[in-house]
């Protein structure tokens, strides 16, 4: 098996703001793993909160030699070794497990989801994500979103109730509430809680920093809506710092390291009756396809990632009527469709 890697930038349709952060690209770097005439195609995205960028992940993949393994059905093993060979680097991590994953599923001429033996259910429904805007690019992004059931609204402004109930007046769509830690007191963010739980709201990300831990499970307590960490939950082992603290978890390939790593999060989560939602960064159709398998085993989905770039480099995933289509093809499911660049 041969690895190759792309240094790629994301291009965002529009800029893109959330509490404490604007941005209109994304570095990302492109993966190909290439075994017996088929090529994996992986990536990891690598927005600013994640520590990672291109050259920390270029180092990373100069550590990878996968020149000794012959069968990219020995997932685990190949796996395995990736993951003892440096800590963190969890999405240059998911590139490398993405890639091998649709290898796995391409020579067992399986889609990723019949590979790992997953549900594939229909009428899974995304939704769609609007940051913090003027009204005017507000009302644009709803017309942009009319097929979508479900609109998640970034938070973490001063007028995140004036932009609530502009919403409201718009649509009477359900709406995920999403804060990327920007409330900063437990009290006032429990009287917007409750305050939003009369606006259509059916669930709250993030609402307060990561770092208050003992805050988010009093808000958690208190709370009519559930709360659900992003930010606080990066790997597997951070199941047990925010189980008590949170109602449910956002599992992302780029923070926990790919499909498998997800996969494992998911049984424990459920086995602690954490609610599980799907997410994804700004990404290509490459890594939300690779998220998409994994739809059926999720309470929410939020994958319009590719949704919000204008230079995808794939086609796979599609989102029809708000719900999500999961390709029928072997591997992740996705079609390479021009050249990684900007
Ligand atoms: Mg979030």
């Amino acid at each position: 098996m041969k690895l190759r890697y792309f240094p790629f930038t994301i291009v965002l349709k529009d800029t893109f703001t959330i509490s404490h952060s604007s941005r209109s690209t994304t570095p990302a770097m492109m993966v190909e793993i290439e075994h017996d005439g088929l090529t994996g195609y992986g990536e990891a995205s690598l927005p600013p909160y994640l520590k990672e960028n291109q050259q920390s992940v270029t180092e990373f993949f100069k550590k990878v030699d996968l020149s000794e393994f012959n069968d990219p059905l020995d997932l685990d093993i190949i796996l395995d070794y990736i993951n003892n060979l440096a800590s963190g680097n969890e999405a240059a991590k998911a590139a490398i497990d993405l890639a091998v994953h649709d290898l796995a599923g391409k020579i067992k001429n399986l889609p990723l989801n019949q590979l790992l033996n997953f549900k594939k259910s229909s009428g899974i429904y995304t939704s769609f994500t609007i940051g913090i805007s003027s009204k005017e690019k507000i009302k644009m992004k709803i017309s942009v979103a009319s097929s979508y059931k479900y609109l998640k609204i970034k938070l973490g402004s001063e007028v995140d109730k004036k932009n609530i109930e502009f919403i409201n007046s718009l649509t009477d769509k359900p709406l995920f509430v999403d804060v990327n830690q920007g409330w900063s007191d437990k009290y006032s963010a429990l009287e917007m809680i409750n305050w939003l739980a009369e606006k259509n709201v059916v669930l709250v990300e993030q609402p307060l920093s990561k770092e208050m831990i003992k805050e988010n499970g009093w808000l958690t307590e208190r709370s009519p809506l559930p709360i659900i960490a992003d930010e606080a939950i990066q790997t597997f082992d951070d199941i047990e710092l925010v189980k008590d603290f949170y109602s449910g978890i956002n599992i992302k390939l780029m923070k926990c390291g790919g499909v498998r790593q997800a996969k494992l999060m998911i049984e424990k989560a459920k086995r602690l009756n954490l609610k599980i939602m799907i997410g994804c960064m700004t990404e290509t159709s490459c890594a939300v396809t690779a998220a998409s398998h994994l739809a059926s085993l999720a309470d929410w989905i939020d994958l319009d990632g590719a949704e919000l770039i204008s230079n995808d480099p794939f086609s796979g995933m599609k989102i029809i009527e708000g719900m999500i289509q999961i390709p029928d093809s072997p591997g992740l499911g996705v079609t390479k469709i021009r050249k990684y660049q900007t």
